[in-house]
């Protein structure tokens, strides 16, 4: 047996979108990726990863799970296959009862391996404190950043630190600095050198430290950045077992946001750069951590965003860094994604080009930049002598590499006519000459794909809630909470812009019926007897799926699905979605969010206990406090395959938008209850006329439902 709490950190620890995306190519799409489905057959990809909630589901054949689930089923791994494989890849090591004789000294073993990689992290979290605290008296290195425009807001924002000149620092956190089993740990993690001779000395000196953070904000690594004179200007921490400079990206973390909001992410080179940007309000910005941009950054940046501009240095080593940073996208190139090349003039980088110019001009010139086929078609045109029939040749040959890596699609087909243009041949002449494969399309350029305008306009993250108060819409409990109502026209974000477009019946989704959740409200009960793999969800009353439980989930009559909504390319005008009820609002707020959990207080549990209908919020509640489960994912693996509905809720969270503030949601939904339970109360209390304690107690329940109402209210006014 492994431990249910060894599963839970390993899904803290390993990323469903890095495993999922070692065997299917994805796309960013909202807030989620998207990709073609690797357990059903199909032409426009309905198979759905949300990194924020750990989990996949294919809206196709309704394949789900988490990371290990995904392993199972795509390489046919039994379940303990399946966990081993994932925490090798992440550097842990699986706590099994070893059988058998010899399994004392294997236990034994295990758990001082065990113990080594928690103590990895450790060390680095230490020595993070350590350098932050140290940061705060060292006058010199506030001087820097000071003189750098950077202000303590930003410096903390990017947990900056410093490390002394002291040759053993890091000894004041580590007091067994010197002791050989410990500094054998301190090396490997990259904070402490052991030289030739054995002496051991802090890696970091005289430096201001830039903790390096992967993708879901463990801490991996740091970079350093000498303040005066000395070599190397930036130094790194070495490869370890947790850090890998050809895969993290500095500032990604920090950035996730602001490239959220900003649709795009600046790559540059250093992490001063992105500090400095982040300083003068330009907070999406990320660095490559000395090396040379790889195919991996590349499919990191393009999960979070499809605009990326390359921010490179105006001379000859910035020129032949972006040339690098070109190869490694071109596989990778699709249609609907922009790179771009953004050159700084002479002697000048992001820092101090953003201080002279400003703001404004930084962006302007981001807008600007080269286009991906400008930037290769010029530097073609400029390595090769043109006027003549050699030159113009040997363009062609140098270029052959270059297109051959394209997949093929558009942006292919447009730069190979550039090119012809540029040396003199038509596109038929030149086309056998680069031996294009001649595919019509690759796996992901989707001719059926429609604009994605009424996504973007359809999610309205904005019009959060609260703004305006319950008292203006009458009872709570029948007013439409904003942000979990589904766009009312259009389909859902995410949908259009994937290509969404049921043109040839091969998915099989969206012709016969919605989405699940939609018309059965989650009241899939049954599960229908393993109908979630065959097509369960396509026709719409199939496989049980109007089974008992179905009531509990219904918008109570209001705007219920109808059939031919879906049938339309586009919702007629007027219809409507069902409006989540409050249980059904608080399932899917605390799947996606399970550490609001802690927020509901005892009171708050009383309300849900006696309101009766929170069946499903209760056991959601607890399977999070069991497990300590952090995230989507590791709550439906903590659920397990039983817990049906819960699966399901999951699934129609990747249909909305994230929410902006899951805490005022929470605490929102929350008075929402509390109100419906007093007026409850109330409506008892008023058969009983002429009852002074039940008068009492009805000007009680005004007046806590007024004070809920202010309270709602003064949230409101914070939110604008
Ligand atoms: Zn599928």
């Amino acid at each position: 047996m492994i431990p249910d709490s060894f599963i839970q950190s390993l899904l803290e620890r390993v990323d469903v979108a890095d495993v999922v995306g070692r065997y299917v190519q994805l796309r960013k799409a909202g807030a989620n990726l998207l990709g073609l489905c690797p357990f059903h057959n199909e032409k426009s990809p309905s198979f759905t990863v949300s990194p924020t909630k750990q989990f996949y589901h294919c809206f196709g054949c309704g394949a789900h799970g988490t990371s290990i689930r995904f392993v199972m089923e795509h390489t046919g791994a039994s379940f303990p296959e399946a966990v081993r494989q994932l925490a090798d890849s992440v550097g842990m090591s699986v706590p099994e009862e070893p059988r058998g004789p010899g399994g004392r000294a294997a236990r034994e073993e295990q758990s001082r391996r065990r113990e080594e990689v928690s103590r990895h992290t450790q060390v680095l979290d230490t020595a993070n404190d350590h350098y932050r605290r140290a940061l705060r008296t060292a006058r010199g290195a506030i001087e820097y950043l000071k003189g750098r425009g950077l202000t303590g807001q930003i410096a903390a924002q990017y947990g900056l630190g410093w490390a002394a000149a002291d040759r053993h620092g890091l000894s004041a956190v580590f007091p067994d600095y010197d002791k050989p089993e410990f500094s054998a740990l301190l090396v490997e993690s990259g904070l402490v050198i052991q030289s030739d001779d054995g002496r051991r000395y802090d890696r970091f000196r005289d430096r201001v430290m830039f903790p390096i953070r992967n993708a879901r904000g463990h801490l991996v690594g740091f970079g350093g950045r000498v303040i005066g004179k000395g070599e190397p200007k930036y130094l790194n921490s070495p490869e370890t077992p947790v850090f890998s400079k050809g895969t993290e990206l500095y500032g990604l973390w920090e950035a996730r946001q602001a490239i959220r909001a900003a649709s795009q992410v600046i790559v540059v080179e250093g992490y001063m750069d992105v500090v400095a940007l982040a300083q003068m309000g330009v907070g999406n910005a990320v660095a490559t951590l000395g090396t040379a941009t790889t195919a991996q950054h590349v499919q990191k940046l393009l999960r979070v965003t499809d605009n990326i501009v390359f921010s490179f240095d105006g001379d000859g080593a910035g020129r032949r860094a972006a040339w690098r940073a070109l190869q490694a996208c071109l596989p990778l190139l699709r249609d609907d994604i922009t790179i771009r090349f953004l050159f700084l003039p002479d002697g000048h980088d992001p820092d101090s080009f953003i201080r002279a110019q400003g703001e404004d001009a930084f962006r302007q010139s981001a807008r600007e930049a080269s286009s991906l086929s400008r930037f290769m078609l010029d530097e073609w045109a400029a390595q090769h002598d043109l006027a003549q029939p050699e030159g113009r040749a040997r363009c062609i040959h140098d270029a052959q590499p270059l297109m051959q890596a394209m997949p093929a699609g558009g942006l292919r087909l447009q730069v190979v006519r550039e090119l012809a243009t540029l040396v003199r041949l038509t596109p038929d002449e030149i086309a056998p000459l680069l031996a294009l494969q001649d595919q019509p399309t690759g796996p992901l350029v989707n001719s059926g794909r429609r604009q994605p305008v009424a996504a973007a306009a359809g999610a309205a993250p904005a019009a959060a809630a609260p703004a305006s108060g319950p008292s203006a819409r009458g009872p709570a409990t029948d007013r439409a909470p904003a942000d979990w109502t589904p766009a009312d026209d259009g389909p859902p974000p995410g949908f259009d812009e994937a290509g969404f477009v049921p043109d040839d019946g091969g998915h099989g989704g969206y012709h016969d019926g919605p989405p699940p959740g939609y018309q059965e409200g989650y009241g899939g009960g049954q599960g229908g007897g393993g109908g979630r793999r065959q097509g369960g969800y396509r026709q719409g009353g199939g496989g049980g799926a109007r089974g008992g439980k179905s009531d509990r989930w219904q918008g109570k009559g209001k705007g219920r699905f109808r059939d031919r909504d879906w049938d339309d390319e586009r919702d007629p005008p007027g219809s409507r979605r069902p409006v989540p009820t409050l249980p059904q609002r608080l399932v899917r707020l605390l799947i996606a969010h399970p550490q609001l959990v802690a927020h509901i207080d005892a009171q708050a549990q009383a309300h849900l206990e006696h309101a009766g209908d929170f069946a499903l919020v209760l056991a959601l509640i607890r399977i999070v406090r069991d497990s300590g489960a952090s995230h989507t994912g590791a709550v439906l693996q903590a659920a397990g395959d039983a817990e049906h509905d819960l699966n399901l809720a999951a699934a129609d969270t990747l249909l909305v938008d994230e929410l902006p503030d899951p805490d005022a949601e929470l605490r929102d939904t929350l008075r929402s209850i509390a109100i419906s339970r007093l007026r409850a109360e109330q409506a008892d209390l008023a058969r009983r006329a002429g009852d002074a304690a039940a008068y009492a107690r009805y000007a009680e329940c005004e007046r806590e439902i007024g004070r809920l109402r202010t309270a709602a209210a003064d949230d409101a006014a914070a939110a604008q």
